[in-house]
């Protein structure tokens, strides 16, 4: 694997990822995706949709708003609670998250600990890591909603960005089971922007203020928790093998009972790897009916199911699943990302499953002077359905293979002289390097039967 700095060179040369405001100076701790990156992002959500949302009979999809009524704030307990200890430094004014700085310079976690007790280890045993310095402040509440505002008749009312998207599934859970016919079990997914005001952001795209998060809600009978959490876990682990990553990388932790955030009964994080070492990459959280029933008594609105077979009401409880589209794309590329031998030199290869592959095949004219033809075969594939192709002229043929096997583009289609006469071109496959000779007619049919 390589190393943090290594994958982000890569990742800004390649035009996968820009710094985030770059022209003005930059933003910290903020990045945008470039072309690459914006079509690698959408090729993992849609791999998600499609493995947890359109292949199974009962889920559902939505996409609601960001900023909802501050109201579901209140229910769902982020408004006053949802709050990280920060500490400062007083000399070198550097700002921690006081239970990662215990975590992290003595290895204990202090995630429950009260503010005080946080604070106490700190100022007695812990030299600001920066300057060496120990003079700190008080820990203190740190706020992670971001606030905005927004005019009611002639007030200004506080408004919230959303901190998760799984409130917007729980107040819609009436909606879905009135308009689609939903029976319980059944789930709702919503892909969408998160926005949370870390005390320390940072690791690259690890811990950003604003992310996307991929979560499905699966609404259950309390008797049958522990069957769907299982069930989940399984699911969860395909997945993750689905996308590329390796088994070996991927660790289950079962958060202790202490630990566990307020809504939740049971919680399994997934961690992974990472070039800085392990953090999380989603987790699974058995969220009982605390959601459903707060919603319920804040809006005075029964969000009791109604079983009318067996004539019963209740209200269900929540198996979750939530992950960040950003930490899946990062450990994707620590994963897939490879310096391999090739004969007597190297190449960067990215060894991308078919489904994530922002290119699927690129053309590529064997001369300049075959660009026309070339450009006009290439212009066909566009009308095939291929999903995304690009077209690569100029420079050797060996180093148009290499820029494409280093943005994991699975198929080189090069067009030669011999291609104006007996209509074929040659195909060569990213991972096994073999080179074929096919008719342009079956280029499509070959990537079909070859995407892997
Ligand atoms: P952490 O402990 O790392 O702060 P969390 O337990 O608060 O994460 P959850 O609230 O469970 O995270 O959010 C679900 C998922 O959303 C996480 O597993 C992660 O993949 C993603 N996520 C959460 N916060 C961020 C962030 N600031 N930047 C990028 N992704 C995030």
């Amino acid at each position: 694997m390589k190393d943090i700095k290594e994958i982000i060179s890569y990742l800004k040369d390649k035009g996968f990822i820009y710094s985030g405001s770059s022209i003005y100076g930059g933003l910290a701790n903020s990045w945008d995706f470039g072309p690459l990156g914006a079509m690698l992002k959408d090729n993992i959500k849609n791999e998600w949709k499609k493995f947890f949302v359109d292949k199974q009979e009962n889920i559902f999809h939505l996409d609601t708003g960001i900023i909802l009524n501050p109201k579901v704030w209140e229910a769902s307990g982020h408004v006053g609670k949802f709050n990280d200890p920060m500490i400062d430094c007083k000399e070198c004014k550097t700002r921690f998250r006081a239970d990662h700085l215990i975590e992290q310079e003595k290895n204990i976690d202090a995630e429950n600990w009260s503010f005080e007790k946080q604070t106490e280890l700190i100022q007695k045993d812990i030299k600001c890591p920066v300057c060496q310095k120990q003079n700190w402040t008080e820990a203190r509440a740190f706020e992670l909603m971001f606030k905005t505002s927004g005019s009611k008749t002639s007030e200004e009312e506080t408004l919230y960005l959303r901190p998760e998207t799984a409130q917007g599934v729980f107040i819609n859970f009436k909606n879905v089971i009135d308009t689609m016919n939903a029976k319980i079990p059944f789930g709702i997914g919503q892909v969408g922007k998160s926005f949370r005001n870390e005390v320390t952001p940072g690791n690259f795209i690890f811990r950003t203020k604003e992310f996307e998060q991929l979560e499905l809600e699966f609404f259950i009978k309390e008797n049958d928790s522990q069957k769907y959490f299982n069930l989940y876990l399984d699911k969860i682990k395909s997945f993750l093998l689905s996308l590329g990553l390796n088994k070996a990388n991927i660790k289950q932790e079962e958060v202790d009972k202490d630990s566990l955030a307020h809504y939740s009964k049971r919680t399994v994080d997934f961690e992974y790897n990472f070039p800085f070492g392990y953090g999380e990459l989603l987790g699974i959280a058995d969220r009982g009916s605390f959601d459903l029933s707060n919603h319920s008594n804040f809006s005075n609105e029964s969000l009791e199911y109604h079983d009318q077979k067996n004539n019963e009401k209740y209200i269900p409880h929540i198996i979750e699943t939530s992950m960040g589209v950003e930490r899946l794309f990062l450990a994707i590329i620590s994963e897939l990302l490879k310096t391999e031998q090739d004969g007597e030199t190297e190449r960067d290869v990215l060894k991308l499953p078919y489904t994530l592959t922002p290119y699927k095949a690129s053309i590529m004219p064997l001369t300049n002077k075959l660009e026309e033809e070339a450009n006009n075969l290439f212009k066909d594939l566009l009308t095939k359905d291929l999903g995304p192709i690009n077209f690569l002229k100029g420079g050797s043929i060996g180093k148009r293979y290499r820029k494409q096997d280093a943005i994991g583009t699975m198929f080189c289609i090069t067009f030669d002289f011999d291609s104006l006469e007996d209509k074929k071109v040659t195909i060569r496959n990213r991972d096994t390097m073999i080179q074929e000779r096919i008719d342009i007619a079956n280029i499509k049919t070959y990537i079909e039967q070859n995407a892997g």
